[in-house]
């Protein structure tokens, strides 16, 4: 690693929160009846799981390593911030990225991207799918059409597997898109629960109340040991319910020193306080490095003094909180992962009509009827992003279509894994 790590700082007991196992009997809508008391297998300890806080001054950039070396980014900083983006990959011995995530385009968290994956190519990459115009975001989904990177919208309830037991699971956004909120880009934020034996951790983006009170409809999903709090700890995010229903032991605030933003907020640090959580900050601490072995994470940090507060090996751990319920695409996806029956409330890209496709805002009815020939003319498309190969059809377009339309069976199922 990169930074020279100063010792590991405290390792915090985990919560059982993530036993309860994805599969079939994973139930749908409605409540779930009572299950019968069965001995919970206990959760040995495997290979490493490294997720990495990267200091990017004020935004985000994560590097997360599953089990098996798949290589994932979430955000990659500010314009100039690339630097200590590829840094940290290269220390790592990345030279390929499996998965590049982007949690909304905004220039703190996308403004390092194109740079980072032109040093460090992506071989997918995952967007909010929300409409956003400026030229950061332009250039870079230029760059991924050029590099020929495959680009999926993330939606809520697709499961993503890292490797070794380790996955994503994708909770916001959802249909429809949140509209007229305080900022619709922070809204629309790709937050995802990282789940690997019994530890896990959310990944929040800069989501804000109304994403909150959305996830709260599903509160079990939300439960995690740890929590990127959103939005570099805005007064606008991690209301008092959320962070009730999230339970997390520790939170990591990814800002920059004396940002102009007055960023993480009192409020939000007295919330966090009260709830007991320790916190670490990369303004304080520098790259935050968490791992986990399958039942228990440790953290250490770059630079700066030990947390106030030690969280002992050993600790008891929190009450068990009630079964979590899946949301149900992923339920749907996980009885038999052969067939992907739906894809949210999107239709069949590979089934529309010409009618449909003019439906949405941007696609006239020539570029509908283009689409509609190509596809008869190449065969049906395999992802959302061989719609792009449409003449007339560029990433705008594209991204309005990946609203209301998906390849909902694939001629492989392969979009759930991470190659
Ligand atoms: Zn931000």
């Amino acid at each position: 690693m990169q930074h020279a790590v100063k010792a590991l700082l405290f390792a915090f007991a985990f919560a059982a929160c993530a036993t309860a196992p994805p599969g079939p009997s994973a139930p749908g809508d409605g409540p779930s009846p009572p299950q019968p008391v069965a001995p919970t297998p206990a959760t040995e300890a495997g290979p490493p799981l490294v997720v990495q806080i990267v200091d990017v001054g004020q935004g985000d950039g994560i590097v997360i390593i599953s089990p098996t070396g798949k290589s994932i980014i979430i955000d990659a900083g500010d314009r100039g911030r690339d630097k200590a983006m590829v840094e940290q990959l290269v220390a790592d011995g990345i030279t390929a990225i499996d998965l590049a995530i982007i949690t909304h385009p905004h220039a703190d968290h996308i403004g390092g991207m194109q740079k980072t994956l032109a040093q460090v190519p992506a071989r997918t990459f995952l967007d909010p799918g929300f409409d956003y115009s400026s030229g950061i975001y332009a250039r870079l989904l230029e760059h991924l059409e050029a590099s020929g990177t495959k680009v999926l919208i993330a939606r809520r309830g697709r499961k993503i597997d890292i490797g070794g037991g380790a996955s994503l699971l994708i909770l916001a956004p959802d249909e429809p898109l949140l509209r007229g909120t305080r900022s619709d880009a922070n809204s629309n934020s790709v937050v995802l629960r990282l789940d690997y034996g019994a530890t896990s951790m959310l990944f929040t983006g800069d989501s804000e109340a109304p994403t909150e009170n959305r996830l709260l409809s599903d509160p079990d999903t939300l439960t995690a040991d740890v929590l990127k709090v959103a939005h570099h700890g805005s007064e606008h995010s991690t209301q008092d319910d959320f962070l009730a229903a999230v339970r997390p032991t520790l939170a990591v605030i990814s800002c920059g020193l004396d940002n102009k933003f007055g960023h993480p907020s009192p409020p939000t640090l007295e919330k966090l306080a009260r709830a007991g959580v320790d916190v670490l900050r990369t303004d304080e601490s520098g790259t935050i490095t968490l791992t986990s072995d399958a039942t228990r994470w440790s953290a250490a940090v770059a630079k700066g003094d030990p947390p106030r507060r030690r969280v002992e090996v050993g600790e008891a751990p929190r009450p068990p909180p009630a079964a979590r319920r899946l949301p149900r695409d992923a339920a749907t996806r996980d009885a038999d992962p052969t067939t992907v029956s739906a894809v949210g409330y999107r239709l069949d890209i590979n089934t529309a009509t010409v009618e449909q496709l003019q439906a949405v805002e941007g696609v006239g009815p020539a570029k509908a009827a283009a689409i509609v020939a190509y596809r008869d003319e190449h065969g049906p498309f395999r992802s959302m992003h061989d719609v792009l190969a449409t003449p007339g059809v560029g990433p705008k377009t594209l991204r309005g279509i990946a609203e209301r339309f998906a390849v909902v069976a694939p001629p492989e199922a392969a979009d759930e894994d991470v190659p």
